[in-house]
């Protein structure tokens, strides 16, 4: 048996390396991921001139059989060929809006593609041009060390009391779990609503707790800010420790049990930057994402989604300065976009910060799979098994269904 009381604690809020090295951009392959690198095609070259005549050509003759989504975060030359736009929830749901589409092509990362293929028809083909493109934080909670999690609680008396819930941007396996146990998915929209919802399960809402999946950010930051918690309700629970670094002791008091992984984009803000560029850029409204680490959106003026911050920059007045603490592409476009507004919007940090994942789906990827497609060879397909689709939708129809 596990013995849950001499773990050491570990309250930390530092963030750390991800413990999976990320890929390296380019055609490779990586034995110990569950994804394979490696193209099963034949790449366009990068240089080739006609990749945008090509893009378009093959795209045209798939005609409405084809929908692409284009997430936030990716490339411009990815982006003017996407049909939407949006968070990975929005164009999971934009496909499942287009039956008459055949393929999906989700200019993403891995577990959107999951995503959408969970929540689109059967004869809908979900498919994602380049495999490598996973998302380091979803990699951080692995089905294995999720149940090897719940094995802890279960030991130190409190799995009873635990409610999963788990940030969309999290594997379908990691999705199922949290349906099988009774708990919801949400996104960085409904993340205290989710949370509400959730302690309001649990049979004495004063001792329920929350097991928060996989961005400890994003739980924090919501429990302290839109709940009232305190940062000691908190515990992180770290996969790499035996009995996650927890006490039983400690597992009985914490409200949220936080998992201890991290967006390896927004966790690179710092207090610093914040302090930076309010020397560099007098009267700068700074708005950043919850995924930024606590100290970080603290110390921010405004906090929230993708979503909401491009809806706070369409209102912005004009003259207003803005500093945007999250994924560079999309904060690039914006500048670019709103420019003519005469509002000036800069990158949070000095350093560069695309999200290296999201960046691996390039023209010609696009490419490649775009003209397979149209020659009638299904390449690249996400496809979840039933059975975890089933508890991955369920829990996903509970977000839905959030008050
Ligand atoms: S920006 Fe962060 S959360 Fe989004 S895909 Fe990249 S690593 Fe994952």
């Amino acid at each position: 048996m596990r013995d849950v009381t001499t773990a050491q604690p570990r309250t930390d809020l530092d963030v750390q390396p991800t413990p999976l090295a990320l890929l390296l951009l380019g055609r490779e392959a990586d034995p110990t991921s569950e994804r394979g690198v490696d193209c099963p095609g034949d790449l366009p070259s990068p240089s080739d001139p006609d990749l945008v005549a090509r893009a378009r050509a093959a795209k045209e003759k798939l005609g409405d059989k084809v929908f692409v989504l284009g997430h936030h975060y990716q490339r411009d030359e990815v982006i003017q060929f996407a049909d939407v736009t949006g968070d990975s929830f929005k164009l999971a749901r934009d496909a499942a809006a287009r039956p008459e589409a055949e393929y999906i092509v989700f200019c993403g990362v891995h577990f959107m593609a999951e995503s959408a293929d969970i929540l689109t028809s059967d004869e809908q083909k979900v498919v994602l041009p380049d495999l490598a493109a996973g998302c380091s934080m979803a990699d951080m909670a692995t089905a294995e060390q999720v149940a090897e999690c719940w094995d802890v609680l279960s030991e130190a008396g409190v799995a009873d009391q635990v409610v999963p819930v788990a940030y969309m941007n999290s594997s379908a396996d990691i999705k199922a779990f949290t349906g099988r146990h009774g708990g919801t998915i949400c996104t960085s929209s409904n993340a205290k609503r989710a949370l509400e919802w959730a302690f309001d399960q649990g049979q004495d809402p004063a001792t329920t707790k929350i097991l928060f999946l996989p961005d400890q950010h994003l739980g924090r930051n919501t429990a302290v800010r839109d709940l009232g918690m305190s940062l000691e309700d908190c515990v992180v629970y770290n996969p790499h420790k035996p009995n996650g670094g927890l006490t039983a002791e400690q597992l009985r008091d914490a409200r949220m049990i936080l998992w201890r992984g991290h967006c390896s984009v927004h966790g690179r803000f710092s207090l610093e930057s914040v302090e930076d560029v309010r020397a560099r850029v007098p009267g700068v409204n700074v708005l950043v994402h919850p995924e930024c680490r606590h100290e970080v959106v603290a110390a921010a003026d405004l906090v929230g989604s993708t979503e909401y911050i491009i809806k706070t920059l369409e209102a912005a007045p004009r003259g207003s300065k803005w500093a945007i603490g999250t994924e560079l592409n999309l904060v690039r476009r914006l500048a670019n976009r709103f420019a003519a507004e005469d509002k000036e919007i800069v990158f949070l940090d000095r350093t560069v910060c695309f999200c290296s994942t999201m960046n691996r789906i390039d023209l010609p990827h696009l490419v490649w799979t775009l003209e397979s497609l149209a020659e009638g060879n299904l390449v690249n397909r996400i496809e979840v098994d039933e059975e975890t689709e089933d508890f991955a939708k369920l829990a996903l129809e509970r977000m839905l269904a959030l008050p």
